[in-house]
């Protein structure tokens, strides 16, 4: 089933009318085990070995609320500038899904854990955009389902469904923002950059790694439009599961476009939740939202209310990290960078990398350079994050004191990453196994530079007649005869002297 969508330009989009949005992102946390049980929360295990009666919902078991996942939903409101609850409770969020077990998903309703913040993020010219917070509330995973048997992965088109409950009550917090007014033709970078910032706030805490690419941070993005001058929200559209910064952006974007394309010709917008496409950068209809009536929440009674004391939440936030954003400013001045250098780097995700890179002993340049360049390239390549590459900082730093001893030029350099890559050991060991050094042996140069010369008569004649610009051609040809592995600049020199001219 293919259908079009009709989409006006974002220009003309823009001009009619003011996007509204609301954005929920959903984080798992990196606790051992899960929010109500003591089951295990690693990944990889096999298909439903890390489950107990309790995750599974059997009669009689009981939840225990997990202390970790409760300070590091505290810590997550504290730094978000929230307001944190004396006391609250769970709540059941009454609904039936197959990779729910229970029958209703634990979660909070009304008495949210923490409350009414904000969280600042910088747009790519550097400008400073507040969102505000509406809430960050505790609750709990569900299981997976895998359809097997059709063609896209979907229980469309599938002959039968396998369900792992392990990640059936693993610990999610849930950050809602408030309406996003104001930001107007920004709106889809405002909503990239707050994604972005919200992950390096996570990652600064400790409380998850809060890696999109493996779901353990996903985004809802509801958008609505409103003609220019009118203070009643339009009607929403939720895009489900958002899970790149990228397609954030694309998906607001669109949004924008489809919602103007049905307001314009007469029709309404359907609050419902959508899906997007990577492939295509599309949304499609998912369901008709429920309203929160339909859940029937009602306060947990198998669990005791979270009460957790002013002296707790006052420890809990003298241990708070340096704000992601005021670390990047101070950065920014260390290492000379522009607004929108640092900005690649937080979208990236290799401002840590970079750090960590230069505690170990490179120069800011060439940290920056070699993750932001060469591994950059490579993650891209191997649909990896950075972090997940197989090299360390400590030997990034390495590569880049062989570059500054002129051990390695950049070319040999790339060489040994690649190696280092590829598995073939640290930098050093690849430096030996390839036989990548700078021949800086001037004997072994100089006999290089004669063979060029005498193989290149004619260029050889010009140079000495004054065209000093063809002296490229011979250096060339002598990096060529060394493997990338002389020093080009000093090559330049011997060449010149030998051919009895002056540069310049
Ligand atoms: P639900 O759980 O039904 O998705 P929530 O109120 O928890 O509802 O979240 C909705 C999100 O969308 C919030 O971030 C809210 O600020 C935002 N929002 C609410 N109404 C609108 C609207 N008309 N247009 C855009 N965003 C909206
Ligand atoms: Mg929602
Ligand atoms: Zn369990």
């Amino acid at each position: 089933m293919t259908t079009t969508t009709d989409l006006v330009s974002y220009e003309d989009a823009l001009a009619t009318y003011d996007p509204v949005m609301g954005l929920e992102v959903h984080v798992e946390l990196g606790t051992k085990t899960k929010m109500f049980c003591g089951c295990s929360t690693e990944l990889g295990a096999e298909p439903n070995s890390q489950t107990c009666p309790t995750c599974l919902g059997m009669p009689g078991a009981l939840p225990v609320v997990n202390a970790t996942g409760v300070e590091s939903a505290i810590k997550i409101g504290l730094a978000l500038h929230c307001e944190i609850a004396e006391w609250c409770r769970f709540a059941r969020k009454n609904y039936f899904y197959p990779d729910m077990p229970k029958n209703f998903q634990t979660s909070q309703y009304d008495e949210p854990i923490a409350f009414n913040g904000y969280l600042d993020v910088q747009l790519e010219d550097g400008e400073i955009f507040r969102v505000q917070i509406e809430r960050a509330h505790m609750e709990e995973d569900t299981g997976k389902s895998l359809h097997v048997g059709g063609a896209t992965g979907r229980i469309h088109g599938a002959s039968h469904s396998l369900l792992d409950y392990n990640r059936a009550g693993i610990p999610l917090i849930e950050i809602v923002t408030k309406p996003i007014e104001g930001a107007g033709e920004r709106a889809p970078e405002v909503a990239k950059a707050y994604v972005a910032e919200l992950r390096e706030l996570i990652k600064a805490l400790g409380v998850s790694e809060a890696r999109m690419e493996q779901g353990q941070m996903r985004c809802d993005v509801n958008l609505s439009l409103r003609p220019h001058g009118r203070d009643k929200f339009g009607t929403r559209s939720e895009t489900k599961n958002v899970n790149s910064l990228r397609s954030v952006e694309r998906a607001a974007r669109f949004e924008i476009q489809r919602h103007a394309a049905v307001l314009n010709s007469g029709g309404t917008i359907i609050q419902e939740t959508r899906h997007f496409h990577e492939d295509t950068g599309s949304t499609t209809s998912g369901r008709v939202k429920e309203e929160a009536e339909d859940y029937r929440y009602f306060p947990e009674p198998d669990l005791v209310p979270v009460a957790p004391s002013r002296d707790w939440v006052e420890e809990l936030r003298a241990t708070l990290p340096e704000q992601p954003l005021a670390r990047r400013n101070r950065l920014r001045e260390e290492w000379g960078v522009n607004a929108h250098d640092m900005q690649s780097m937080l979208n990236a995700g290799a401002i840590d990398s970079i750090v960590a890179t230069i505690e170990a002993g490179a120069d800011s340049a060439s940290a920056r350079k070699w993750w932001m360049g060469e591994l950059a390239r490579s993650a891209n390549e191997s649909g990896k994050a950075l972090e997940d590459l197989p090299i360390t900082p400590a030997q990034v730093a390495r590569v880049a004191e062989l570059v500054t001893s002129g051990d390695l030029n950049d070319k040999l350099a790339r060489q040994v990453i690649e190696g280092v890559l590829a598995g073939e050991g640290t930098p050093d060991e690849v430096v030996d196994k390839r036989g990548l050094k700078v021949v800086s042996d001037e004997g072994a140069l100089t006999a290089a530079v004669d063979e060029a010369i005498a193989g290149n008569p004619g260029i050889a004649d010009k140079i000495r007649g004054g065209k000093v610009q063809a002296v490229g051609a011979l250096v060339g040809a002598v990096m060529k005869a060394t493997r990338g592995q002389a020093d080009a600049a000093r090559v330049k020199e011997l060449i010149l002297e030998k051919l009895g001219v002056g540069e310049g």
